[in-house]
């Protein structure tokens, strides 16, 4: 039996693929400790692993939400961020992980303190990365234009004092570079198949790409109507109630049934009043959070952010995608569907555009063939066994 720790960001999207995983791991007798938050206790545990709360040590839950949306956009700021929580952790953390002695340290690509705690006590590592895997090649064709990739390189230079704080502390840190970019030498699995990552012949075979890890559904979905809509921006960015009030106005004169998940942010009562004093044919169904797996089970088309995990669900299901995407990550995952055609981009967000854009995707059945090229690409990978393979060659 060995022992694993894993290091997670309290995101639903970077955990949830992690979670069977970490049940595989214990089904073949391994011990795991998790290091990850209060929000993700609760799933971490019916894993059947130790859950180590490091709530305290967590800077980026002390961000306004103005500032939440800035980490996204602004990579000195994050970095710092990260810096911040990782000598947080050092300084209350690293004792009793060393006297637990873990065989391997798996962490995620965004919880830079699991990286750097492996490589300062010499524990052999995993990346667990939940996004595309990303080196010059694939940023070349997701980034696009040059301008952002000048971007990046000027505000390396303000992440470096952070680094120092870092460096003082022990730790081998050279360059920003190291946190957003895996290196070829570094076991990486990433949560996709090797047909939707982008350029996947430039990494080397320390990466494998498992596909993504679909949680069952918990609940059973009814459907009520001939066609099924799911809106839903994510679980972090998803504070936009006059889109939402768009949505609602598009499908309205519509025969569908439509279920909108709007996270904790928005005020649902104030929809629902939205909604009831339109005189709509369709059926809203609005929430704070839906069983998105069963949704999509059923659902004929989603409007998504293009959160890696949500894009990677609905492709599983074979659901073709308008592309609604905010953040410069999301950007990119939209821009690998559009380029393999499942989905489109919703370019314009008002009544009509969001009602034109639905009908194409619906209309149009290459968006979902499409999609189901890509399903069929995820349905050939290795999934959490050859994710547990990866972790037990690293140190065994
Ligand atoms: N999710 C869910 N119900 C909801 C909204 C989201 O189960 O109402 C899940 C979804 O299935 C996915 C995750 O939360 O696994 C969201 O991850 P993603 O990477 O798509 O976006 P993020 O929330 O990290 O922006």
């Amino acid at each position: 039996m060995s022992r694993i720790a894993f290091f997670c960001i309290p995101a639903h999207g970077h955990t949830n693929p992690t979670l069977e995983v970490v049940k595989e791991l214990i089904r073949q007798g391994h011990e795991v400790r998790y290091y990850s938050y209060e929000c993700m206790k609760e799933k971490i545990e019916s894993t059947g692993a130790e859950y180590i709360s490091c709530d305290e040590y967590d800077y980026e839950q002390k961000l306004t939400p103005a500032d939440g949306k800035r980490i996204a956009e602004d990579m000195a700021f994050a970095v710092e961020v990260l810096v911040n929580s990782t000598l947080a952790m050092d300084a209350a953390l690293l004792e009793q992980i060393k006297q637990w002695k873990p065989d391997c340290i798996v962490a995620d690509s965004m919880a830079l303190w699991g990286k750097l705690i492996a490589k300062k006590l010499n524990v052999p590592f995993v990346s667990s990365t939940t996004t595309f895997a990303f080196n010059k090649q694939s940023a070349q064709v997701m980034q696009g234009s040059l301008k952002d990739l000048f971007k990046v390189i000027l505000q390396m230079g303000k992440a470096k004092r952070h680094l120092k704080r870092l460096q003082e502390k022990g730790y081998i840190i050279k360059s920003a570079l190291e946190i957003i970019q895996n290196d070829n030498d570094t076991n990486t699995i990433v949560y996709t198949s090797p047909e939707f990552q982008p350029c996947a012949e430039s990494f080397s075979d320390k990466y494998a790409f498992v596909g993504p890890s679909i949680r069952p559904a918990e609940t059973t979905f009814e459907k009520t109507r001939e066609k099924l809509i799911y809106i839903s921006m994510g679980t972090v960015n998803n504070d936009m109630t006059t889109f939402y009030k768009n949505c609602i106005d598009a499908l309205a004169s519509s025969d569908y049934q439509v279920v909108i998940s709007v996270g904790s942010q928005v005020d649902i009562k104030l929809l629902e009043e939205y909604v009831t004093s339109s005189n709509n044919r369709a059926e809203f169904c609005i929430l704070p959070y839906v069983d998105q797996i069963a949704v999509l089970q059923k659902a004929d088309a989603f409007l998504t952010h293009c959160g890696m995990n949500s894009v990677s669900e609905a492709l599983y299901f074979k659901v073709p995608l308008v592309m609604y995407p905010q953040t410069n990550e999301q950007k990119g995952v939209a821009f690998r569907v559009n380029e393999l055609g499942a989905g489109l981009y919703l370019t314009d967000e008002t009544k009509m555009g969001i009602q034109t854009a639905f009908h194409e995707v619906m209309q149009d059945e290459m968006y979902q063939e499409h999609a189901g090229e890509i399903s069929d690409s995820f349905a050939k990978c290795g999934g959490s066994k050859e994710a547990v393979e990866k972790i037990i060659d690293a140190f065994a």
